[in-house]
């Protein structure tokens, strides 16, 4: 079915970023996919290209847009060709809107302009070694000075994104004790200096797939973080999280489904070219049954991320719509991928082969952004179970 959710220019940017995929990064992920990341440099290349600036306001850098599709498009062209931006989509989906919701003119003043160029790379810690699916549990802590002007942080946090890299870290700590009545009360948002004193990056940590993104651990000793660099108020990022997890879940689901409608196309091409006895693996039926039911999945997951993009370019994505179409695709797409990998034989299972990639790349989709069990539970409690 046409997809009417792109307008002409989602289409041209489409077709660039498709170009500089092919000329700048295909040629070197094998190189990056050893390094365990994606240069340093690349990053700038990607402020200098526009990719980070796309929905910042014009007056510090940005193109101003208001629309995510610009970044749907990147997600879906990444995939297509399967490769990743490193631990950008972090930067842009992930850290971005909590710069533009909850800084202040000063800060945005600061932090803006070297956001879009890719000079100030940022990553957002939440899970802590102790606590993942329940943040309220974190242990991270953030005690005012006396003077007033600075948090001392003490903790640590895990399997953060882009946390290597990173110049600038969007924490969230415990300013104040949870209350009796909500747990969830007296958690802030920092954003720290990866330069400070007594901030130190752990382990660079190893994983099953996403190759090209740096996931680490970070410790926190009596670092200073200045009042001024305190995102929005004291004591409110329960509520911040909230209303910006269900851009990062519908990042996730359209990353899943975009990696499956890959998954279909690679092994379409291999079924097609490779032969058993005497005949292609496309012409058995059971080769063409597989593959027409992937295609038919991932039909329904291409509609029910349109419909979710739409919704959230309106503003009226709500938290259980997110969790929804987050639990779907990224189920789905779990699925299919492994179908797909099957059609390829043991080739499937080489790293030369992007299937193979896709397959370990797709795992964490499950887990991360919080994981299915918990999409369940959003769900549920939205239908008053
Ligand atoms: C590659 C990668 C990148 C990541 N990047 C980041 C990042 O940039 N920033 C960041 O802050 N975090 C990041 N994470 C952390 C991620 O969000 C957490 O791993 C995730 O939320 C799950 O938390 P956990 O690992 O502590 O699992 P746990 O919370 O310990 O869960 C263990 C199991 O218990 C289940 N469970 C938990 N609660 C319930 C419940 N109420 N009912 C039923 N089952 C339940 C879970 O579904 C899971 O199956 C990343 C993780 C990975 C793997």
């Amino acid at each position: 079915m046409r997809r009417t959710v792109f307008n002409e220019d989602h289409e041209a940017f489409r077709e660039t970023i498709r170009a500089f995929i092919e000329a700048e990064v295909v040629p070197v992920y094998d190189r990056w996919m050893e390094a365990g990341s994606a240069p340093r440099d690349f990053y700038r290349k990607l402020g200098e290209l526009g990719v980070f600036g796309i929905e910042v306001p014009e007056e510090y850098g940005g193109a101003g847009e208001t629309s995510f599709k610009f970044t749907a498009v990147i997600t879906e062209e990444c995939s297509r060709a399967g490769v990743s931006f490193g631990g950008s989509s972090v930067h842009t989906a992930l850290c971005l809107p909590y710069l533009l919701a909850y800084a202040t003119e000063e800060q945005k003043q600061r932090w803006l302009p070297p956001f879009v160029t890719g000079d100030m790379m940022m990553a957002i810690a939440m899970t802590e070694p102790g606590t993942g699916s329940d943040l309220a549990g974190m242990k991270t802590t953030a005690k005012l000075s006396a003077d007033g002007t600075h948090y001392v942080l003490n903790g640590a946090k895990t399997f953060i994104t882009g946390g290597v890299l990173a110049d600038r870290v969007i924490v969230c700590a415990r300013t104040a004790a949870p209350t009796p009545e909500d747990r969830r009360a007296g958690i802030t948002l920092l954003v720290v200096d990866t330069t400070s004193e007594g901030y130190a990056v752990g382990r660079k940590l190893d994983k099953l797939g996403l190759k090209t993104s740096d996931t680490a651990e970070l410790s926190f000793t009596d670092v200073k973080v200045p009042v001024t660099d305190r995102l929005g108020e004291e004591g409110k990022a329960f509520s911040y999280l909230g209303q910006n997890l269900p851009q990062e879940r519908l990042s996730i689901a359209l990353g899943a489904y975009a990696q499956a409608a890959a998954a279909v196309r690679f092994a379409k091409e291999y079924v097609q070219q490779r032969e058993v006895f005497g005949k292609t693996v496309a012409s058995f039926q059971n080769t063409k049954f597989v593959l027409a039911d992937c295609q038919s999945e991932v039909d329904a997951m291409e509609a029910f991320v349109d419909r979710a993009l739409d919704a959230h370019d309106a503003g009226e994505l709500t938290g259980a719509d997110a969790a929804s179409v987050k639990l779907f695709t990224t189920e789905r797409a779990a699925v299919v991928i492994d179908k797909c990998l099957q059609l390829h034989g043991g080739y499937g299972y080489m790293q030369e082969y992007p299937i193979s990639r896709l397959y370990a790349d797709t795992r964490v989709s499950r887990i991360y952004g919080g994981t299915s069990e918990v999409m369940r539970s959003i769900i549920a409690k939205s239908m008053g179970l």
